[in-house]
């Protein structure tokens, strides 16, 4: 929900850096007439150092943000599990567990998934004909079969289908074991699918470098 944290840019701030972006806070608000407004912050995790460090956690962190705030746009409707897989990816993140951008891509589809929009990668999405399949239509909503499949459908290579789904429920061995390759264009194929969700472009996905 959004409120205001009056003179946080002051030097002598109550609040100071505590409610900077990436700061897993505890916040304590007074009702105000149209936005409430901040009385108290407790830090619970400051993962924001950590991840302005490095360009690839912060970039990878920033979209992360900006797709939480697109998927819970609904003010004062609690959102307990986008909660819980931001905070998660940005722990994840934080502690260099895994690779930023399998973080953020693993966040994305999860969050997505969580959102009313799972992508399918391996049962055909419109049919449901049993995987794995070797096209894939972000419109369709995944991998689709040789009956279903929409012209213009992509044909990834059947290691990046695997990553996909890999990220989605969590199998980060295999996900951890990918070449850059498969990644590249398993993250391609999560913006895209992003994107057709979300309809307009998250401005800050441009930034995340995926060489
Ligand atoms: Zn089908």
């Amino acid at each position: 929900m959004r409120a205001v944290a009056k003179g946080v840019r002051r030097t002598k701030s109550r609040f100071g850096a505590r409610v900077e972006p990436f700061a897993h806070v505890d916040v304590q608000l007074h009702q105000g007439r149209s936005l409430d407004i901040v009385t108290q912050v407790i830090t619970r995790d400051a993962f924001g150092g950590v991840l302005a460090a490095n360009y690839g956690k912060y970039t990878s962190g920033s979209a992360m943000l900006e797709v939480a705030e697109r998927l819970t746009d609904q003010e004062r409707e609690p959102a307990v599990q986008q909660y819980l897989l931001l905070l998660g990816g940005l722990r994840s993140l934080a502690g260099g567990e895994h690779r930023p951008g399998l973080v953020l891509d693993a966040y994305l589809l999860r969050s997505l998934a969580v959102g009313g929009y799972a992508a399918s990668f391996s049962d055909c999405a419109r049919c449901g004909a049993a995987g794995p399949h070797r096209a894939f239509s972000v419109a369709a909503g995944g991998a689709v079969c040789s009956d279903c499949r929409p012209p213009g459908s992509a044909a990834p290579a059947p290691a990046t289908l695997e990553l996909l789904s890999a990220l989605l429920t969590g199998d980060w061995v295999l996900a951890d074991a990918s070449d850059e390759r498969t990644c590249a264009e398993a993250a391609g194929l999560t913006a895209a699918f992003l994107q057709y969700h979300l309809e307009a472009g998250l401005r800050s996905l441009r930034h995340v470098d995926r060489s």
